[in-house]
């Protein structure tokens, strides 16, 4: 299944050099050691534009390594890193430290977004043309919102002049302040202070009239509200260049979650109403929604078991993703597999000017296997990932990714050992 190529048919996947060589061959080479997919998808590498890999800064919550080894189990053959680490990616000193050692132990490709502001304190501008330059793919201050209007429109002209996009983190925290569950019914009836559904939409609403004023391009990240998703639809019609992404959680779970004060169901934004849930997946399905993320949060067990109020938000997904969207949308209805593949892979790219995937001749062998047929259930002791948090824990899903590979090499294979080594081999002549 190759969506940029609306393709959707049964054959072989021809690779030599790391490169999609043909697609249908229909003369194979004597001795070409071959993998036997039969039964599964055999789509482009899945792509996650929101993972935080918490390298440098945080390495006991997950390192670049276990980060992107995480993602490899995931099925994606490339993630976007959040730049709020320690220190924060706001300097070409660490923007670079974080390229050059995901090009050393990194089991998937690596695109540091870079910070708007300096230290991501949100009161100057970081030199976002040096970063551009050294390789930031795109801009956020994620985890907060810049909230400030006029260093806001500042970032927004830089963006337009380097065709940069801003991913915002949308939150006034003036009016979410203190909240650590969506404010309604169920964080009155728990005594939790609440986290308005105004502190997304309003910020939302200020970028847009800046993006009328700048025409740059502006990505809302974790979009999570009924009324941000009819503020991006219309900001669409409109023909502003504006696009968003949704986590698995969002199309999932409500605050109803949050009863039993788990911490792992604390995240920002916030799980919210079953009215938001459903916008949700109607703006994914309807096109409003162009991509899907995980915003894989990785806390340790600890910092967690701290409580509700006091532990830190967000939980683990880039494992996860996949099966829950197929949770969300049992086997891909309504979008079809190449419409979801293509929420996984094209959209997201597309999102950061990356190079469209797609399993044309010359391009890298960045594929994902997937059984849409696996029947398996979610067990955080056998993630890759550093940490465990994640309110799925014992889920039972169907549909995986069993096999991934990097440039033609086997990043990752679920299978029995022997079929690993088999696997392997083939992968690597
Ligand atoms: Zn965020």
């Amino acid at each position: 299944m190759d969506p940029a190529q609306h393709l959707d048919r049964t054959g072989d996947v021809l690779v030599t050099d790391g490169r999609i060589a043909a697609l249908d061959p229909n003369a194979r080479a004597p001795g070409t050691p071959v993998v036997d997919a039969r039964g599964l998808i055999v789509c482009p590498g899945l792509i996650d534009i929101h993972v935080h890999l918490r390298e440098p800064g945080a390495e006991h919550k997950e390192t670049i390594e276990t980060g992107t080894r995480a993602a490899a189990a995931g099925g994606f053959t490339a993630v976007a890193c959040m730049p709020n680490t320690k220190p924060a990616i706001d300097t070409v000193e660490t923007l670079t430290l974080i390229i050059e050692r995901a090009r050393a132990v990194g089991s998937c490709r690596v695109y540091p977004v870079a910070t708007i502001t300096a230290r991501r304190e949100g009161i100057e501008l970081a030199d976002v043309a040096a970063l551009r330059r050294h390789g930031a793919i795109a801009f956020s201050d994620d985890g907060d919102g810049v909230e400030n209007d006029d260093l806001m429109r500042a970032a927004f002209q830089q963006a337009k002049d380097l065709d940069v996009v801003l991913i915002q983190h949308c939150e006034y925290k003036s009016i979410s302040a203190g909240g650590v569950m969506h404010k309604g019914a169920v964080s009155d009836r728990l005594g939790l202070p609440g986290l308005d559904r105004a502190s997304e939409d309003r910020m939302i609403e200020r970028d847009i009239a800046l993006m009328r004023e700048t025409g740059a391009r502006y990505h809302v990240a974790h979009i999570s509200t009924a009324g941000a998703v009819q503020l991006v639809r219309d900001a669409k019609a409109e023909g502003l260049p504006i696009t968003t992404e949704v986590c698995p959680h969002h199309l999932l779970l409500t605050d109803e979650a949050c009863t039993e004060r788990d911490p792992n169901t604390k995240m920002h934004p916030p799980l919210r109403s079953a009215a938001d849930v459903d916008a949700c997946k109607a703006g994914l399905v309807d096109g409003t929604i162009d991509c899907i993320v995980t915003d894989h949060a990785p806390h340790a067990a600890d910092e967690k078991a701290k409580g509700f109020l006091a532990a830190p938000p967000g939980i683990v997904g880039i494992e996860s993703s996949l099966a829950l969207v197929l949770k969300a949308f049992p086997d891909a209805s309504p979008m079809g597999w190449l419409g979801l593949i293509h929420r996984m892979t094209v959209a997201p790219a597309e999102v950061l000017g990356l190079e469209v995937p797609t399993l044309s001749p010359g391009r890298p062998a960045d594929l994902t296997l997937i059984d849409p047929h696996a029947k398996w259930r979610i067990d955080p002791v056998a993630f890759h990932s550093k940490s465990r948090n994640t309110p799925f824990s014992g889920w039972g899903v169907v549909g995986r990714p069993v096999a991934t590979f990097l440039g033609g090499r086997l990043s990752h294979c679920l299978d029995s050992e022997d079929r690993r080594l088999e696997w392997r081999k083939a992968a690597i002549n």
